[in-house]
């Protein structure tokens, strides 16, 4: 791992090249005026980039697509995707661009990916930018994300562009370079299905075989074990979001990965108390995206993907149809599974208590919590402490004393091992109004609160003195949080 990173980049052109249809060959737009505002040196090392070169004045035009390394061959991507239940045939980069795929030092393809790079022609109405708040948020999120253990998209920078962004009133405008082990979506397959062409399809399926699912290759029926090992991979993915208490908040099955990764942190939010029906996002009024509801819609996004594959399951339509059910039936006993697993872990309860005593007492915590309206991430915290006698803390999160009591006594008959239970509930997540705290400040020019954000919410698991308001909940005079979409 010692090697000198390559003085310049190589990039490889491989979707573009593969996939040619759907990609439109496009230039990120110039900035007027490029300042660094925040560089992932340790993801920059990884992709095999000297992080010092990133920062100087070639190095931040490479990051907005001004300057472009070897071989690279910048895209929008086409995909469609059904928006809050609505499908749109055709959606695509609006306002991003693949740069193209780099080798990283483990030999792994990554995604080096540009968003607020300008119009393309998938822009419609839209002005192809982004500005510095909510490309912040994508850093802080996805960064926070990753250190706490779910597969996500990376951050490798955020550039201020020196371009004001007419919004609601003028911002200053950001791009935001986004590395993932790639880029393909739910509507990637519904795109390629919507055009008709059998053989772009395929095509698709077997560069996302070979990129993310090789296994599948192997198999009888590959293009199955794909459909297969996505719904795998998602189960355990938004299982992960609800043990942490994630809300994406925009489970459109454009913002759907194949990999596996969570992408798009648009409207997304950690939940602060406890709440099924947790919605932050501005334009989902009607809650089909809320905490409760990811897993179904987790679910329905899959068997969209199905549909899209069903030319590929088998020739006879209505056995394509069959095969595609019967795969979709594994979702809820493997997602089920994976929360299981990981409540199980939360509470620090072994492997060799029964399944039913964990379950039930998993129901009834959840509806202690949900009554008394308790912060999610402290109490599974304080419930730490609780494991080692100190139960005064999680005590008093609750209304219901007597109520929190006759759990607890179940629970510590079981003997919780507070270890386990330190490794897997964080101290610090990226608490709306710290987020909010640090992007206005950031806005105003002022990193500090980014940067001391970053450094609580990427060790997330390792309390350290000093950071106390980086692991406590919001003040009273926060209100309830709204995030908006789309910026
Ligand atoms: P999102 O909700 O961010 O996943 O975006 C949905 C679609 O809208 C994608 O096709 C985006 O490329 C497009 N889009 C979002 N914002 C903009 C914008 N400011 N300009 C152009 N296209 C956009
Ligand atoms: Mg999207």
């Amino acid at each position: 791992m010692n090697a000198a990173p390559p003085p310049t980049l190589m990039l490889h052109d491989r979707f573009a090249r593969e996939l040619a249809e759907m990609a439109v060959p496009w230039q990120a737009e110039k900035t007027p005026d490029p300042r660094l505002l925040v560089l992932n040196e340790p993801l920059a090392a990884e992709l095999g980039f000297d992080p010092a070169s990133l920062r100087n004045t070639e190095g931040v035009r490479l990051l907005t697509g001004n300057s472009l390394p070897r071989g690279a061959a910048p895209v929008a991507q086409a995909y469609a995707g059904h928006q809050f239940g609505g499908f749109s045939p055709r959606l695509g980069d609006g306002r991003a661009l693949l740069l193209g795929e780099v080798t990283d030092v483990e030999g792994r393809l990554r995604d080096i990916h540009l968003k607020g790079s300008g119009r393309t022609p998938f822009a419609r109405g839209g002005d192809g930018l982004a500005v510095v708040g909510p490309m912040l948020r994508e850093y802080v999120v996805s960064e926070a994300m990753h250190a706490l253990g779910i597969p996500t998209t990376r951050s490798l920078a955020v550039v201020a562009t020196g371009r004001s962004v007419r919004r609601e009133t003028l911002l200053p405008g950001a791009v935001l370079t986004r590395v993932a082990s790639s880029h393909l979506r739910v509507g990637s397959f519904q795109y390629a299905r919507g055009t008709g062409d059998i053989d772009l399809l395929r095509r698709l399926a077997d560069h996302a075989i070979t990129r993310h699912h090789p296994s599948a290759a192997e198999s009888e029926h590959p293009y199955l074990a794909l459909f297969e090992a996505v719904l795998a991979a998602q189960a355990s993915l938004v299982a992960k979001w609800m043990l942490v208490g994630f809300v994406h908040g925009v489970m459109n099955t454009d913002n759907m990965t194949i990999s596996g990764e969570t992408i798009d942190y648009g409207p997304c939010a950690f939940m602060d108390a406890f709440d099924p029906a947790a919605v932050f996002s501005s334009i989902d009024g009607g809650g089909r995206y809320s905490y409760g509801n990811q897993p179904v819609i987790a679910e329905w996004n899959l068997a969209r993907l199905a549909e899209a594959l069903l030319p590929l399951f088998h020739e006879d339509q209505e056995q394509a149809v069959t095969l595609a059910v019967e795969s979709l039936d594994a979702f809820r006993e493997q997602y089920g599974a994976a929360w299981s697993a990981g409540m199980r872990d939360k509470l620090g309860v072994a492997d060799r208590v029964d399944d039913q005593v964990t379950s039930r007492l998993v129901d009834d915590l959840l509806a202690l919590l949900a009554e008394n309206r308790v912060d999610h991430t402290l109490f599974f915290r304080n419930l730490g402490s609780a494991a080692r006698g100190a139960s005064e803390a999680a005590r008093a999160m609750f209304i219901d004393l007597a109520a929190f009591d006759a759990w607890t006594a179940r629970w510590r008959a079981l003997s919780p091992d507070a270890e386990v239970m330190d490794r897997v509930n964080p101290v610090y997540i990226p608490r709306n109004h710290l987020v909010e705290e640090a992007l206005t400040a950031a806005t105003d020019g002022e990193l500090d609160p980014l940067n001391r954000l970053l450094r609580a919410v990427t060790s997330p698991y390792d309390e350290r003195p000093g950071l106390e308001r980086y692991a406590d909940t919001a003040p009273e005079c926060f209100g309830s949080y709204r995030t908006y979409c789309g910026t």
